[in-house]
């Protein structure tokens, strides 16, 4: 069996789902497809809500539009005209509470997040079912039912037991026909049934869960891009497509930024050893990217660079900060019991501060956690200050053997010293496949610029 997903570009108009067809009519195996919303709608049912909420009147003619866009697709992609009578049916009902849920929030000026995620979901509800219609003789399953989220602090993460086992059970019934389509993101809490979803960009997801829950041959991520590249080609217009690469430089590029794969994605598929591949909707001949358990060669040891933006750096300082191991164990501690993560550790022993960098976002929390576990600490002195660094973004170079090539950290710092960046922390520690920098936010484009020159465009 193989599971792909199509992101939103690739299900955005009804050129890009012609291609979606002709890719899995080709297919021999047995295939999932996943599929997000068409490109872009998650945004506006967001942007609408807010509007709805807001008292702006503008939420109706964003909803016609909205209707106006899934009935054109439908009439575009799905040939047969019993089943876009059929298809319209489905969709009709779902966009009819859409258009209820928003006259709700505008009637009550006021958008509780699990309207949103009721909102949210109508995206890849329909999607889902247009592309099931659109495959023709595709059965459809209804990921609202098989996909199951808990409550983890403030947020819902994948409850993996139950779904793997739902998905088996919805994936192997008799009679099912492949291929199968079903929405990406989007779930339902295990326990009170209540809609949720995965998160942004949670399409990839939903693919690897049911790829690790089916124990799939490989799971292919089909995007608007020619594979996983050095940079992101937003920023880096000269970013190249990276052919191999390990499991661990593809979550250590996407937990620092690379949005090609949601972070979470990879762990699944990456536990089971069965690879991803890379490919591009609009370009599906091209090879992609192959990710897989054997060892990335990359430049001079870097695989690619990545940039998380929104960043804020913390700063303990006082005689207990040289004794980093004992103040990162119990920060750290402090920040997972209430589900915040650490994105880079700065720490010399010796040298009376400590650093660790996270989202901009977790900082309020952090620090009212961070004055509770050190409060003695505070009180006696042995930590003098906690001090807050904002508007920073943490810059990463990852490769399976950057560790080996020792004068890429020099390298690296003295690129960026010649233009006058700053690096306010680095670390050459936190994880054996990345070294990471703190920079200002304003610096993140250049100095990506300048090291990607620098490390895959001069040889
Ligand atoms: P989809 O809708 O298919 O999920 P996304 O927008 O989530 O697409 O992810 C693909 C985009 O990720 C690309 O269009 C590209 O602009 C961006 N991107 C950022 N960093 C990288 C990278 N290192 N390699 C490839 N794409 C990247
Ligand atoms: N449609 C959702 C989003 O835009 C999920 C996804 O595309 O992966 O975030
Ligand atoms: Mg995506």
């Amino acid at each position: 069996m193989i599971v792909l997903k199509f992101g939103g570009t690739s299900v955005g108009t009804a050129e890009s789902l012609a291609n979606v067809k002709k890719i899995v009519e080709n297919l021999e195996d047995e295939a999932v497809v996943v599929v997000s919303a068409l490109g872009g709608l998650t945004d506006r049912l967001i942007a609408t809500a807010r509007m709805a909420a807001d008292g702006n009147e503008e939420y109706r003619s964003e909803w016609d539009a909205m209707v106006k866009r899934h009935h054109d697709i439908i009439e575009a992609v799905v040939g047969d005209a019993a089943r876009r009578a059929m298809t319209l049916e489905a969709v009709n009902p779902i966009l009819d509470e859409l258009r209820r849920l928003y006259d709700g929030v505008n009637l009550i000026a006021d958008l509780p997040a699990k309207t949103l995620a009721q909102i949210v979901s109508t995206g890849e509800r329909m999607s889902s079912v247009i592309v099931a219609a659109m495959l023709g003789g595709a059965s459809h399953v209804n990921s609202l039912e098989v996909v199951k989220t808990e409550k983890w602090f403030d947020k819902n993460i994948a409850a993996t037991e139950v779904t793997t086992r739902l998905l088996r059970e919805a994936l192997s019934a008799p009679g099912l026909t492949f291929p199968v389509v079903m929405g990406g993101f989007i779930s339902s809490d295990v326990s009170t049934g209540e809609i949720t979803n995965l998160g942004r960009g949670g399409s990839d997801y939903t693919a690897a869960l049911v790829a690790a829950a089916m124990d799939a041959d490989v799971l292919q991520i089909w995007t608007d891009v020619d594979g996983f590249l050095t940079s992101d080609p937003r920023i880096v217009k000269n970013a190249r497509v990276i052919e191999r690469m390990s499991f661990v430089e593809s979550m250590d590029l996407c937990t620092f930024g690379a949005k090609v794969i949601y972070p979470p994605t990879i762990y699944p598929v990456f536990h089971k050893n069965i690879p991803i591949r890379i490919l591009n909707t609009l370009h599906p001949e091209a090879p992609g990217t192959f990710i897989s358990d054997s060892q990335g060669k990359g430049a001079n040891g870097v695989a690619g660079l990545s940039v998380l933006r929104n960043e804020a750096l913390v700063t303990l300082r006082g005689r207990m900060a040289s004794n980093p191991a004992d103040l990162s164990t119990r920060s750290f501690n402090a920040l997972a019991r209430k589900g915040l993560s650490v994105h880079l550790v700065a720490g010399t022993a010796g040298i009376n501060a400590f650093s660790f960098a996270l989202a901009a976002a977790d900082i309020p929390s952090a620090v009212r956690l961070l004055k509770e576990e050190f409060a003695p600490e505070l009180v006696d002195g042995q930590i003098e200050v906690i001090e807050v660094i904002e508007n920073l973004a943490t810059l990463a170079a990852v490769g399976d053997n950057i560790k080996k090539m020792p004068t890429i950290p020099g390298l690296i710092l003295n690129i960026l010293a010649n233009e006058g960046i700053e690096v306010l922390a680095y670390s050459d520690k936190a994880s054996e496949t990345s070294l990471s920098y703190v920079i200002a936010e304003k610096d993140a484009t250049p100095a990506l610029k300048l090291l990607h020159r620098a490390l895959f465009e001069m040889q």
